[in-house]
C-alpha cells in the first residue's frame, strides 16, 4: 500500500473512516495538479481500482467538501470542479476555450479588494476572483 495522501492524512485528523475506495479518491485529488470535476476524478480512480463506480466519487467529493477539505468552484460551464483546499489564497484565469486553468495571485489585486470593502465600510474577510478568456499567446 503506498503511503498515505495529503488529503487522506486531512480526513483521518478529522475523524472520518477511510475506506480502500476513498484512499483512492483522496490521493487522485491530492495528486492533481488541475481543478478536476467529478468525472474526470472517476476517469483517474478507475485506473487504480476499477471496482470505484461514479456515484461514490459523487458522495466522497460530497463529503471532503462538507468537511473544507476539498474546495468547489464553477468556472462558468455549470460543471463543478475541485481543488484541495489551502491555507494560500490564490485567484484563478479560465480559458473558455480548452477549460484551462491558471492560478495566480496578485498583491495589486488583493489591495484594491480591501481598499473597496474598506470604501464600503466593510473588513474584507475573503473573496473569489475568476478571470475568463482565450490564450493569445504561448503559456507563460
Ligand atoms: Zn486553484
Amino acid at each position: 500500500m503506498p503511503s498515505s495522501s495529503r488529503i487522506e492524512k486531512l480526513c483521518i485528523d478529522k475523524g472520518m473512516k477511510m475506506t480502500g475506495q476513498r484512499r483512492v479518491i483522496a490521493r487522485v485529488l491530492s495528486e492533481a495538479k488541475d481543478h478536476p470535476d467529478v468525472e474526470e476524478v472517476y476517469r483517474r480512480a478507475i485506473k487504480i481500482d476499477k471496482r470505484i463506480s461514479i456515484a461514490t466519487v459523487y458522495r466522497t467529493v460530497r463529503l471532503f467538501e462538507e468537511a473544507d477539505i476539498l474546495e468547489r468552484h464553477e468556472f462558468g460551464d455549470g460543471r463543478a470542479r475541485y481543488e484541495e483546499a489551502t491555507e494560500s489564497h490564490h485567484d484563478h484565469l479560465i480559458d473558455i476555450k480548452s477549460g484551462e486553468v491558471v492560478e495566480f495571485q496578485n498583491k495589486d489585486i488583493e489591495a484594491l479588494q480591501e481598499r473597496i470593502a474598506l470604501e464600503h465600510g466593510f473588513k474584507l474577510v475573503g473573496h473569489r476572483l475568476e478571470l475568463y478568456g482565450i490564450r493569445q499567446g504561448p503559456k507563460k
